[in-house]
């Protein structure tokens, strides 16, 4: 590697943190700025599908993974009411053998805490909230909310669905909101009395379901997260709380398992669903977009932040070896990589029938973005 580059970039969620790592493996140096004072853990799970292992992998976390969360024999798809099989999605090591690396379900926190491992501490502004970046004759120069301005030789906005990167370069406007709402909550399972929670299950309703799992290797917190139809609220935050007695009247009707994990929480946080249909374009000059600043989608496949990290691949790939003349021809290269892909990933989660019968789902796993072709 004879060409480092400067390379900012802007957010430190999955996305962020997954893009630094790889570019730092291709030689560049890298510095991400992040609008948080403070990494907080959140109350989530999260699914790492097979492709996004394969990044991760590569980036040296699978280790710290594996011991880390749950490993599922299955996404098991079930009728609400009657509790009958509709489709089993089939992990475990059949899985691992078809795509090879595992399917894991992680508490979100351990997720992020471990890519976050995987760069130094040192590169990481706190406390940078990015208000404006301007492309200049040597590269692009960033301003922050606390008066910070900065040089870089290329930008990478991760900084998420309502991404000031892509404002700034494409315009705003609002994500669609799909009208429906995610509660979610994650609480230990001791709570939990009369089931056992064994595996990924999915319930689907008529125009609502539940998706539940447990998130740490022995199975002692549990994961659950909604999707239901709730018009006026609006509020787009992790942190926002949502009230358990709604929830529970909720799913009143649907089969006693899935009950009783919703009835056993404690305490619920909910955010809206938004999606975006596909961007015209995500690279301008030296500034390119990732993850959900590019294209945000529905839940419904478990597959945004596996997205994001592909991305990270695809980008490292796309940037390695290259100086500052090549900037611009790489982040186009990059996004003309990446969008069919996440272009089908957003129409068919936005779908929402992701196992609800058979699907063909050889396509998504079976992606190594580390292998993948670079579009020429
Ligand atoms: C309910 C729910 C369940 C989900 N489940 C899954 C799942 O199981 N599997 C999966 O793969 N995906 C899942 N997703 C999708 C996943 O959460 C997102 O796709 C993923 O978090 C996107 O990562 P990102 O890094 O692009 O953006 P974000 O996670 O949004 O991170 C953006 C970062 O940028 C920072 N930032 C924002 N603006 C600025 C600024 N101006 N300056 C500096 N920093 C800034 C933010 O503080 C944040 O840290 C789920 C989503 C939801 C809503």
């Amino acid at each position: 590697m004879t060409n480092k580059l400067k390379v900012a970039v802007i957010g430190a969620g999955m996305g962020g943190l997954a893009a630094a790592a790889a570019l730092r493996k291709v030689g560049h140096d890298v510095t991400i700025y992040e609008q948080a004072r403070q990494f907080a853990r959140l109350g989530a799970g999260i699914q790492i599908g097979c492709n996004a292992m394969h990044v991760l992998r590569g980036l040296g976390l699978e280790d710290r993974l594996r011991a880390d969360t749950f490993y599922p024999r299955s996404w098991n798809n079930r009728d609400w009411k009657s509790g009958e099989v509709l489709f089993d999605i089939r992990f475990g090591a059949e899985a691992e053998q078809a795509y090879g690396a595992p399917y894991l379900l992680a508490h979100r926190g351990d997720l992020h805490a471990a890519l976050a491992s995987a760069v130094p501490a040192g590169i990481v502004k706190l406390d940078h909230r990015l208000t404006g970046i301007d492309q200049t004759a040597g590269g692009v120069r960033l301003s922050f909310e606390n008066g910070t301005v900065l040089p870089a030789d290329a930008a990478i906005g991760a900084d998420g669905v309502h991404s000031v990167v892509k404002t700034a370069l494409f315009g705003d406007d609002e994500p669609n909101f799909t009208g429906r709402i995610a509660y979610r909550t994650v609480y230990p399972a001791a709570l939990l009395t009369g089931v056992e929670l064994l595996n990924c299950t999915k319930w689907w309703g008529e125009d609502r379901h539940v998706v539940m799992y447990p998130v740490k290797p022995d199975r002692s917190e549990i994961y659950f997260v909604t999707s239901q139809p709730e018009p006026g609220f609006d509020l787009e935050s992790w942190s926002a709380t949502g009230d358990v007695h709604v929830l529970r009247e909720a799913f009143e009707a649907f089969h006693p398992e899935a009950r009783a994990v919703i009835d056993a929480a404690p305490s619920v946080h909910k955010r809206p669903l938004v999606d975006r249909d596909p961007l015209d374009h995500w690279a301008d000059g030296k500034v390119a977009l990732l993850g959900d600043a590019c294209h945000p989608m529905t839940p419904y496949m478990a597959q945004g932040a596996a997205m994001a990290i592909e991305d990270a691949a695809i980008l490292s790939r796309c940037l390695d070896g290259v100086d500052r003349d090549g900037i611009e021809a790489a982040l186009a290269r990059y996004e003309a990589t990446r969008k069919e892909r996440t272009s089908k990933m957003q129409f068919t989660s936005r779908q929402n029938v992701w196992g609800k019968g058979v699907t063909d789902v050889d396509w998504v796993y079976g992606y190594n973005a580390w292998e993948a072709p670079l579009a020429s």
